[in-house]
């Protein structure tokens, strides 16, 4: 029995290793966190339906970086599963969905931004916080800039691909405490945007914290 009740109970279970790193992301908030190779990162959705927003960068040199359109060709298929392979911009694995609790998650719904935002929802949306402004803040700590923010995935974002080719923002898959294990297969630099999202489903028209674990090899 371990003294710490935040390193027992359901949000650690099934988890090998030990815990270096254990954090929650506010509603809303942006976080960045390296990862070393051997290490998992296990997303917690704590209170359900919340999007989270995630670009991966290598840390030996961060010119390469997670690729949707590398991670999708190389498996043949759009949705990021359990098993996947999150590949980057040189084709290299960068991470790898060792386990999910939901069926998928998506990278080809892109990341809200104020822009999208005033297109879609109108113009009163303008000054809302969005997703794009928290990549750039977490990647600016480490002196990237917005031409560094790429195509994304959507962990615990429900977007359907419909027989003709359309794309939807549904409501999630996703529900309080369920988790995605990452598995680095280098060392990675993880950037995330708890996304602020309150004009479509991805997050239940409710931003809400999430968990963010890490454990040794
Ligand atoms: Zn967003």
């Amino acid at each position: 029995m371990s003294a710490d009740p935040h390193r027992t109970g359901p949000h650690f279970e099934g988890l090998a290793g030990t815990v270096v790193h254990d954090e929650v992301i506010p509603a809303r908030a942006p976080w960045s966190h390296q990862v070393k190779a051997g290490e998992t990162l296990r997303i917690v959705d704590l209170e359900g339906n919340q999007a989270v927003d995630f670009l991966l960068y290598s840390a030996a040199d961060d010119a390469e970086r997670y690729s949707a359109q590398d991670t999708v060709a190389a498996q043949g298929n759009l949705f990021l599963r359990e098993g996947t392979v999150l590949r980057s911009n040189e084709g290299r694995p960068m991470m790898t969905i060792a386990a999910s609790a939901i069926p998928y998650h998506d990278t080809i719904g892109g990341a809200c931004s104020c822009e999208s935002n005033t297109l879609r929802y109108g113009h009163h949306t303008k000054a809302q916080h969005a997703c794009v402004e928290n990549f750039l803040e977490a990647n600016l700590w480490d002196g990237r800039g917005k031409r560094d923010v790429v195509s994304n995935i959507n962990f615990f974002m429900n977007v359907p691909v419909e027989p003709d080719g359309s794309l939807g923002i549904v409501d999630g898959l996703s529900a309080p405490g369920l988790t995605v294990d990452l598995k680095a297969e280098m060392d990675v630099i993880v950037v995330v945007s708890n996304c602020p999202q309150i004009n479509n489903p991805c997050n239940a028209f409710n931003p809400t914290p999430v968990s963010m674990i890490v454990t040794s090899a």
